[in-house]
């Protein structure tokens, strides 16, 4: 099979993908409930995985329902994306220890690599990945924590069948339908998967299942499905570069309104797979004779980020919310060559008081 071809995996086959891989020595994390919505968990077996269920989010909403009949992948996004597997909520970066002779010497904590296959990857989530990448690897400046979680990463991605109300990733560019970055892809049918390689270890992955080819209703069907998610995402951006638009409108009054609804929660970079702040910390033992460093998930939105030299140089919600949207849909694209945003959705959902990116930048866009 080469990796231009469908092959066609029987739905009451998928456990032996995930055998394969288990052979492989891959650890497993597929989707999951918990808490009531999707997340990425360890997956030791097919029966592990949300069945029938479709996800139903709007503004401030997300909710879990019944209605995707056999599927297993009836749904859009959780909460969590790839962000937590390879850049780490909190970890230590290194650690100094005083000697008894009062020299002080230093331990790095970097991890192990160690091989992980994370299945039900979305589009957007490889879009943002993408992006991590370039943050974390590409700059002059690679990240060895990061890069160690990645070299062992092996991708099984699931085109979206159905997108939640608030995705808009059709106007990002980024999905529904994974074009790249992955090593498997599959697209869900009613009765099994069409198998896609992505990567030479995704084909020789396919090749130990030996497959049949997929047939060409099958396929046709793949392609009316992507076709369909991607026409009823009724929701989009104005733009795919606002970075002249949003730094013309610094005083827009539309700053002073969100920012009287913001809670300025830090939610919405929390789940979102592109934010990429962090805060350092250093957490001394009480006698003083070791210290931690730690890095954690920061956000723009909060004060302390925002302190500098004694000052705080974004003193309010209007000027932090100013700061996320203007360099998520605006400077990145003098930073990595693109937006910040792949249309996930996922701020929207998580918003506490509904805030709709989309719908702020269609104002701030308006003079
Ligand atoms: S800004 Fe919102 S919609 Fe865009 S990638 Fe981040 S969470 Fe997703
Ligand atoms: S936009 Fe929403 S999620 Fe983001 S900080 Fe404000 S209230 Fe919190």
């Amino acid at each position: 099979m080469s990796r231009t071809e469908h092959s066609f995996l029987p739905r009451a086959a998928l456990g032996r993908l995930l055998e394969a891989l288990c052979a492989l020595g891959y650890r497993c994390a597929g989707p999951q409930v918990r808490d009531g919505a999707i997340v990425y968990a360890e997956l030791a077996s097919v029966q592990d995985l949300p069945r029938g269920l479709t996800d139903v989010q709007a503004p401030g909403s997300y909710r879990l329902e019944e209605g995707g009949g056999e599927r297993y992948f009836a749904w859009a996004t959780g909460p969590q994306a790839l962000k937590p597997f390879l850049f780490a909520p909190r970890e230590v970066l290194w650690r100094a220890d005083r000697g008894a002779d009062g020299r002080i010497s230093f331990r790095s904590e970097t991890a192990p690599a160690a091989r992980l296959a994370v299945i039900g990857v979305r589009a957007c989530d490889l879009a943002a990945l993408a992006l991590q990448d370039r943050h974390f690897l590409e700059g002059r400046y690679v990240d060895p924590y990061y890069a160690a979680r990645r070299v062992g990463l092996l991708l099984v991605a699931v085109n979206c069948s159905h997108p939640a109300a608030t995705c808009f990733c059709a106007s990002t560019g980024d999905g529904p339908h994974a074009r790249s970055g992955y090593d498997i892809a599959l697209t869900e049918l009613d009765d099994g998967y069409l198998t896609h390689a992505g990567s030479d270890r995704g084909a020789a992955i396919l090749a130990t299942l030996a497959l049949a080819p997929a047939s060409a209703a099958r396929v046709e069907a793949g392609q009316a499905q992507a076709q369909h998610s991607a026409a009823v995402q009724s929701r989009a951006l104005p733009g795919r570069n606002l970075r002249d638009a949003l730094f013309a409108a610094l005083e827009h009054p539309r700053w002073e309104e969100v920012a009287g609804r913001c809670l300025s929660c830090a939610n919405c970079t929390q789940v979102c797979p592109t934010c990429f702040c962090h805060a350092e910390l250093e957490l001394p033992d009480v006698g003083g004779h070791t210290t931690e460093h730690q890095r954690e998930w920061d956000s723009c939105f909060t004060a302390g980020h925002a302190w500098l030299a004694g000052h705080a140089v974004r003193p309010d919600t209007r000027t932090r919310y100013r700061q996320w949207l203007t360099h998520k849909l605006g400077s990145w694209h003098e930073q990595y060559g693109r937006s910040g945003c792949v249309g996930c959705g996922r701020c929207i959902a998580w918003c506490p008081v509904g805030i709709d990116i989309t719908e702020e930048a269609q104002a701030l866009c308006t003079p």
